[in-house]
Protein backbone atom coordinates (compact mmCIF):
# COMPACT_ATOMS: atom_id res chain seq x y z
CA UNK A 1 0.00 0.00 0.00
CA UNK A 2 1.67 3.34 -0.91
CA UNK A 3 1.29 6.42 1.16
CA UNK A 4 0.46 9.21 -0.49
CA UNK A 5 3.67 10.89 0.27
CA UNK A 6 5.32 8.14 -1.89
CA UNK A 7 3.27 8.97 -4.85
CA UNK A 8 3.91 12.61 -4.54
CA UNK A 9 7.93 11.59 -4.08
CA UNK A 10 9.51 11.48 -7.54
CA UNK A 11 12.44 10.00 -8.61
CA UNK A 12 14.94 9.98 -11.33
CA UNK A 13 15.92 7.63 -14.09
CA UNK A 14 17.90 7.17 -17.65
CA UNK A 15 15.46 6.38 -20.27
CA UNK A 16 14.90 7.02 -23.74
CA UNK A 17 13.54 10.01 -24.94
CA UNK A 18 11.80 11.04 -28.13
CA UNK A 19 12.73 14.41 -29.43
CA UNK A 20 10.00 15.96 -31.66
CA UNK A 21 12.67 18.11 -32.63
CA UNK A 22 15.09 15.94 -35.16
CA UNK A 23 12.66 13.00 -34.28
CA UNK A 24 15.83 11.00 -33.06
CA UNK A 25 15.51 8.62 -29.63
CA UNK A 26 18.47 10.00 -27.05
CA UNK A 27 19.18 9.19 -23.78
CA UNK A 28 17.86 11.50 -21.19
CA UNK A 29 16.79 11.74 -17.59
CA UNK A 30 13.20 11.41 -16.73
CA UNK A 31 11.46 11.95 -13.98
CA UNK A 32 8.73 9.86 -12.38
CA UNK A 33 6.08 10.84 -10.34
CA UNK A 34 3.20 8.16 -9.32
CA UNK A 35 2.60 6.57 -12.72
CA UNK A 36 3.17 9.73 -14.97
CA UNK A 37 6.81 9.64 -15.94
CA UNK A 38 8.32 12.48 -18.03
CA UNK A 39 11.36 14.45 -19.08
CA UNK A 40 13.19 15.94 -16.11
CA UNK A 41 13.07 19.79 -17.39
CA UNK A 42 16.05 21.95 -18.39
CA UNK A 43 17.99 18.90 -20.53
CA UNK A 44 19.04 19.37 -24.26
CA UNK A 45 18.68 16.67 -27.17
CA UNK A 46 21.66 14.68 -27.52
CA UNK A 47 21.43 15.11 -31.25
CA UNK A 48 20.31 18.41 -32.24
CA UNK A 49 21.11 20.51 -28.98
CA UNK A 50 17.08 21.32 -28.91
CA UNK A 51 15.19 21.29 -25.62
CA UNK A 52 13.67 18.12 -24.75
CA UNK A 53 11.17 19.07 -22.33
CA UNK A 54 8.56 18.71 -24.53
CA UNK A 55 9.54 15.55 -25.53
CA UNK A 56 8.35 11.86 -24.20
CA UNK A 57 9.52 8.83 -22.74
CA UNK A 58 9.47 6.49 -25.56
CA UNK A 59 10.32 3.79 -23.12
CA UNK A 60 10.84 3.91 -19.06
CA UNK A 61 12.36 1.04 -16.91
CA UNK A 62 10.09 -1.48 -15.90
CA UNK A 63 11.00 -1.69 -12.38
CA UNK A 64 10.11 2.01 -11.52
ZN1 LIG B 1 16.83 16.25 -31.13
Amino acid sequence: MKSFSDVLKAHEAKSQVYCPMCTHTVEAMVTFSGKLAKVTPGQKCAHCGSSIDAGFVFRYDRAA
